[in-house]
């Protein structure tokens, strides 16, 4: 099973991607945590070239490529062999961080980038997509405290709220494959909606 975890700088993904696959794997399931962009040598020095220019300094079509050559690399040499074995593969972002940073965010169209991830993925969509929802400013503040916020320090007010809102919609219209968690609680009740979602594709 592959399930996504998604939400703005600061949302909790990372935590509770830790807490969920120390649930998981003491319950007996093969879990696989892997991140984007990143998740194989190739998609890691992709990471790199995008993350060492500031937020707006490449352009966005370069970048919208980049990410998705990084997904490409991941999706098929690493994701779908993971599944083949049976794993749970659980990944700190994926496709709707494309959808919202690059298509909405940098004004690229979310539809022609989900259109490109699809392409790249040969269609390798999640079981289900984890959308931890904080309120605007809450992430970016948690995000900016730990001081992972540089890249995005050039981002304004309206390129969070394209975000914010992006994630939101694509939730909202495919229900089936989403659940949205109020990640404005505590990291335990987090935690408990999220082991409640996962467990509830895993049985
Ligand atoms: O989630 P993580 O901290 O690994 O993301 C690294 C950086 O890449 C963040 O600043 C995030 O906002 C940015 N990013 C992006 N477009 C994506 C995915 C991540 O700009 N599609
Ligand atoms: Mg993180």
């Amino acid at each position: 099973f592959f399930i996504a975890f998604e939400g703005g700088d600061g949302s909790g993904k990372t935590t509770q991607i830790k807490l969920l696959a120390q649930a998981l794997t003491a319950r007996g399931f093969n879990v696989l945590v892997t991140r984007e962009p990143g998740g194989t040598d190739i998609g890691e020095k992709l990471r790199a070239l995008v993350l060492e220019h500031g937020q707006g300094e490449v352009d966005p079509h370069t970048e919208a490529l980049i990410f998705a050559a990084s997904r490409a690399a991941h999706a098929h040499q690493k994701i779908r062999p993971a599944l083949a074995e049976g794993k749970v593969v659980l990944c700190d972002r994926y496709i709707d961080s494309s959808a919202a940073y690059q298509g909405a965010g940098r004004g690229l169209g979310v539809e022609n980038i989900v259109d490109l991830s699809l392409w790249a993925t040969s269609n390798l969509l999640p079981h289900t997509t984890v959308l931890l929802d904080v309120p605007l400013g809450e992430g970016r503040e948690r995000a900016g405290a730990r001081g992972q916020a540089d890249r995005m320090e050039s981002a304004d007010d309206s390129f969070y709220a394209a975000l914010h809102e992006t994630f939101r919609a694509r939730a909202a219209a495919a229900p089936a494959r989403y659940a949205v968690i109020d990640g404005a609680q505590s990291v335990q009740e987090v935690h408990r909606d999220v082991l409640a979602a996962a467990l509830k594709v895993l049985s």
